[in-house]
This record gives C-alpha cells, sequence and structure tokens, in this order.
C-alpha cells in the first residue's frame, strides 16, 4: 500500500497543508508573479556567461562561503556608504528572510505584518515554528505611523514585517511609519524593499535610515528590477552586527560558485539593466490609465505590478483571461485581481484581453 504523508510522522501543523506558490502555467502572456517580462540583455547575458565559465574552472571546489565579492558588488550597488559587512544575500530574499527568523527571536517568536502583504512573510513565519500577528491597513491599503506603533505596543512582537512598496498592492511606505515602528519595538524591524527601483525617481528608501538603527534590516532581491527571478539571488542590508548573526545559521556553501559569478556579472551592467526598470514603470502607468478608462479601480502603485477594484468576479475574470493566453493573479481580495507589468506587447495583449472580459 502507498505511503501517504499522514502517515509519516511529520510536525502536527504541516498536516493537511498545501506547498505555496502561483500556478506555473506557461501561456503566452504571463503576468501573475510579477516577475520583470523583458529578458536579460544579450550583451549582459554573454558577460554573465563568460563569468559563469571562469567559475566552472574552479567548480570542483566548495564556493566563497563568505561571497565577498558579490557582497562588494551589492554594497557597491546600492551606494549610501554601506560596506560589503553590511551585506548579505542567499537564494532569493525568501531565503534571507528565512534566514532572518532562524536568528532572530527564538521558536514560538511572534512576527507582526499588515497584510494583505507578500503571502510569504507569514509562510515562512509559520514554518519557521513563529507566531504571525495580523496588524491592520486603511481602506486604501496604507498603514500610518499612528496604527503602527499602536500594533506594535499592543503585541510587542519579536520582529516587525513591512513591506515597501507592498506586495501585493503597490502601496508606499512612508519613512515616518518604519522610523516610528522602530522607535516604539525592541525587536527587529524589517522591510522587505522587493519593488524598491519601480519607486518614483529621487524617493528615499529604508536604505537612509539604516545608520544608528541596528535593529533595523532591509532586504532586497535581483529578482524584480535585474530579471534575475530565475537566478535566485536575494540580499540584505542591516548593521553588520545582524550579518554575524545570520552567518550562525546560514548553511556554509549556501550560494553556489555559478550564482555568485552570475550575479556579480550583471551588477556590473547595472545602469543597463535599470533601464528595463523605466521601461516597466510606463507600462504599468499605462495600465492604470487604461484600466482605470475601462471602469476599474487600479491603486496607487509604486511597484512593478498594479492591484485593481471593481472586478464583479475575479475568479471569472481570471479564467477568461487565461482562455486569452494571459494569466494574472488572483489573490483572494474581494473584487480586485493584480497584474504585473509587461513589454509594451504583453501589456496591449492583457488590455485587448481585459476589454473583451468586461
Ligand atoms: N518580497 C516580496 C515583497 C516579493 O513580492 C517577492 C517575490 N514575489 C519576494 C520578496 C521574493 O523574491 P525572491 O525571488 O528574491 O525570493
Amino acid at each position: 500500500m502507498a505511503t501517504t504523508l499522514e502517515d509519516l510522522p511529520i510536525r502536527d501543523d504541516l498536516r493537511g497543508q498545501s506547498p505555496y506558490g502561483a500556478p506555473q502555467k506557461h501561456v503566452r502572456v504571463q503576468l501573475n508573479v510579477n516577475e520583470n517580462t523583458h529578458p536579460v540583455p544579450q550583451d549582459v547575458a554573454e558577460d554573465i556567461v563568460a563569468s559563469i565559465r571562469q567559475a566552472l574552472t574552479t567548480v570542483n571546489r566548495y564556493p566563497d562561503r563568505e561571497f565577498t565579492e558579490l557582497r562588494e558588488s551589492l554594497a557597491g550597488y546600492l551606494g549610501h556608504g554601506l560596506g560589503a559587512d553590511s551585506i548579505w544575500a542567499a537564494n532569493g530574499s525568501n531565503e534571507v528572510i528565512q534566514q532572518l527568523l532562524q536568528a532572530f527571536g527564538g521558536p514560538g517568536r511572534s512576527v507582526l505584518g499588515f497584510p494583505p502583504t507578500y503571502s510569504m512573510h507569514s509562510i515562512i513565519a509559520s514554518s519557521t515554528g513563529s507566531r504571525w500577528i495580523a496588524a491592520e491597513r486603511d481602506a486604501e491599503f496604507r498603514i500610518s505611523p499612528e496604527t503602527a506603533v499602536a500594533a506594535v505596543r499592543e503585541h510587542q512582537p519579536d520582529l516587525v514585517f513591512l513591506c515597501g512598496p507592498n506586495n501585493p498592492t503597490g502601496t508606499p511606505l512612508d519613512l515616518a511609519t518604519i522610523e516610528a515602528v522602530y522607535d516604539a519595538t525592541e525587536g527587529i524591524v524589517m522591510v522587505d524593499e522587493a519593488y524598491a527601483e519601480f519607486m518614483p525617481d529621487g524617493q528615499p528608501t529604508a536604505l537612509t535610515l539604516l545608520p544608528g538603527r541596528p535593529r533595523l534590516v532591509v532586504s532586497r532581491t535581483m529578482s524584480k528590477a535585474f530579471a534575475f527571478a530565475g537566478a535566485r539571488v536575494g540580499y540584505l542590508a542591516a548593521d553588520p552586527a545582524v550579518i554575524d548573526a545570520l552567518r550562525l545559521v546560514r548553511l556554509p556553501y549556501h550560494l553556489s560558485a555559478l550564482t555568485q559569478a552570475a550575479a556579480v556579472a550583471a551588477l556590473r551592467h547595472a545602469p543597463e539593466m535599470l533601464r528595463m526598470v523605466d521601461d516597466i514603470r510606463g507600462q504599468r502607468d499605462r495600465m492604470v490609465i487604461e484600466l482605470r478608462a475601462m471602469g476599474y479601480q487600479p491603486h496607487e502603485t509604486w511597484s512593478n505590478f498594479v492591484l485593481f477594484g471593481g472586478v464583479a468576479d475575479p475568479r471569472a475574470a481570471f479564467e477568461s483571461l487565461l482562455e486569452r493566453d494571459v494569466i494574472v493573479r488572483d489573490l483572494g481580495i474581494p473584487n480586485h485581481l493584480r497584474v504585473s507589468a509587461g513589454t509594451a506587447e504583453e501589456t496591449t495583449a492583457f488590455l485587448d484581453a481585459m476589454r473583451e472580459v468586461a
């Protein structure tokens, strides 16, 4: 007789659960997981291949456990006077966040977040044996310093997770809120800035708040602006003491030599990669304008996606877009769908399909 998962001595809290993840459907227009839908430019890809080829000559050896060159490249990219000793990286920012929870608070720790927010925050919290506390946003999905501080004072969590711009809403996060939350807690405050590069030019990010705030952690990823989702490179910036703590929980050699080589090469081309961001912001703004003209209610977005309300039956709209070879995301927010900004052609295909659905 076949063994099922339920026959095994797995953790009680995992019984009956399903693995998390958006459906991986290979349709023509994939706008469901906030990827950068532009491929890496050809000359950058060639440099990455050369860099990987070089790394392959020593792939019989374990990689640099400290991924020093990558940390130096990331520090150079972020600026803000950050040194390599303030940077940590892992296989996607999901893994960075997992390591952060493994290093701080201990089993049974409490983690406070503000849903709707990035689903993996609560999932990583549960899978690391943490208690997830959901605090509220207002009707426009914003968090004010006052309500955030009230939630932190009430629950006194070990960690607070903020997300700016927030996924899945696109909502900006004020620096004043981050500062107020930091001052209201003695715990770690993590600001997930996966979409920072899509903010309007000149907007300050949480990186500007790092000096003098040793419990503040800013996480980033190469999955979005750098079109590197498949390579799995996420990172964070924090006080060097936080990095020392992460070193105590990381598995040795967690970042492969090939990943390190690829990321270092991609970062050498940062200005060229970031030109894609301008194009994506343009397509995102076009989506907002045209969705509004169709009678939907797109929310303000500082990211590479748009959450829009006014969808009578999100499941039916999702299915009917899928029939037209366009996949978006139905996150269970009543009357809402989320769509990632695509290339000009993909955006046109999505908008045309929406007109037929409407
Ligand atoms: N944070 C946020 C807010 C995200 O939306 C995502 C990806 N959708 C991630 C982190 C994870 O990114 P990565 O590919 O670096 O694991």
